[in-house]
C-alpha cells in the first residue's frame, strides 16, 4: 500500500509495521528497485491511500487542465490530519475498489506528476531528535509489505540517489514551508489550541487551492491592507509555484504573526474591522 504520507511530520517514530526499524540516513545504502517489468508492478496502487501535499495538486491540476477546485473535487477524498481538523486530501479510489483513481492497463496514468507519496514509496521519512541535538533532523526508514519484490531487486544505491531518482528535492523545496507549518501546529500542542473555523478555511485554501488564493489576492481587500513593493506581486503571480510560497508566508503571517509581508500605515484599522484570523479565538 502506499503510504499516507512520506513524512511522518514530527512524529519521533514510524507510525506502524511494516516498516523496518533501521533509521537510515541520506548516506546509508538500499536495495530497492521498482520497474514495470517486476511481477508485483502496481501492486501498491492497487490498494492505495495516498495524502496529497500542496505541489500535488498544483502538478495534477496542471497535468488536468483543471482549476485546483475542480480537481480536488473530481480526484480527491477529505479526511482530518488531527482531532482540530486539520484538513488533508488524499488520492480517490476507483467505485467499488481500493485501487487508485489513476491506475491503468499500463501502470499509473500520471506517472511524470504522481504525488510526493508515490515518489517517496517504499522509503519513508520520520524527524527525530538526537540526544542533546537543538533541532530535529531527518531520517528514513524502509517500508517492506509483503508483496513488494522491490526489495529483492540487485540495485543498490544511497537514499539521495534514490530521491534525486524519483524528483523529490524538488517536491520537498516547494512543500517545506507547509510540512514546517503543520509541524509547529502539532508541535505546539495545547498550548495552541484549536484553530478557528476562519484559520482552518485560510489552511484549506493556501494548502489545496492556489487559484482561489490567487483571487483572493487580487482583491482589492488583500492590496488596501498588504504592501508589497512594485513588481513584486508580478512575480508572485507569475507561477503557482511562486504563488504557493507566498501563500505559506501568507498563512505564517495570520497563523503565528510572523511579520514577513508589509502591511499598509492604515492596515491595522482596515483589519480591526475584518475578522482577524488566528488558531485560537
Ligand atoms: S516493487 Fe513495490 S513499489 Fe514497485 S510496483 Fe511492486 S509493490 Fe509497488
Ligand atoms: S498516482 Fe500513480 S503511482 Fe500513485 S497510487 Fe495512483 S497509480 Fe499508483
Amino acid at each position: 500500500m502506499k503510504p499516507g504520507f512520506p513524512d511522518a511530520a514530527g512524529s519521533d517514530a514510524p507510525p506502524q509495521s511494516p516498516i523496518a526499524p533501521q533509521a537510515l540516513s541520506l548516506d546509508s545504502t538500499i536495495r530497492f528497485d521498482c520497474h514495470p517489468a517486476i511481477a508485483c508492478f502496481n501492486a501498491c496502487c492497487r490498494n492505495s491511500d495516498v495524502q496529497l501535499t500542496p505541489l500535488d495538486i498544483i502538478r495534477l491540476k496542471r497535468r488536468f487542465g483543471l482549476s485546483a477546485a475542480r480537481f480536488v473535487a473530481r480526484y480527491t477524498v477529505p479526511f482530518e490530519m488531527d482531532h482540530h481538523g486539520m484538513p488533508g486530501l488524499r488520492l480517490a479510489r476507483k467505485p467499488a475498489s481500493s485501487a487508485c483513481v489513476f491506475l491503468g492497463e499500463e501502470g499509473c496514468g500520471v506517472y511524470e506528476d504522481r504525488p510526493l507519496a508515490c515518489r517517496y514509496y517504499a522509503l519513508g521519512k520520520m524527524h527525530v531528535r538526537e540526544k542533546r541535538a537543538p533541532q530535529t533532523g531527518e531520517r528514513y526508514f524502509l517500508v517492506r509489505e509483503d508483496y513488494c519484490e522491490g526489495h529483492g531487486e540487485p540495485v543498490r544505491l544511497t537514499i539521495r540517489d534514490y530521491l534525486a531518482r524519483q524528483g523529490i528535492p524538488e517536491y520537498e523545496a516547494a512543500n517545506r514551508p507547509w510540512m514546517d507549518i503543520i509541524v509547529r501546529k502539532r508541535s505546539a500542542g495545547a498550548a495552541i489550541g484549536a484553530p478557528s473555523a476562519r484559520s482552518l478555511q485560510l489552511f484549506d485554501m493556501c494548502s489545496y487551492d492556489i487559484d482561489g488564493f490567487r483571487a483572493f489576492v487580487q482583491q482589492s481587500g488583500f492590496r488596501d491592507i498588504f504592501d508589497l513593493p512594485e513588481g513584486e506581486m508580478e512575480t508572485i503571480l507569475a507561477s503557482d509555484e511562486n504563488l504557493l510560497a507566498f501563500s505559506m508566508r501568507f498563512l505564517r503571517q495570520v497563523l503565528f504573526g510572523e511579520q514577513s509581508i508589509g502591511m499598509k500605515k492604515d492596515a491595522r484599522e482596515k483589519r480591526m474591522a475584518a475578522r482577524r484570523p488566528a488558531w485560537r479565538q
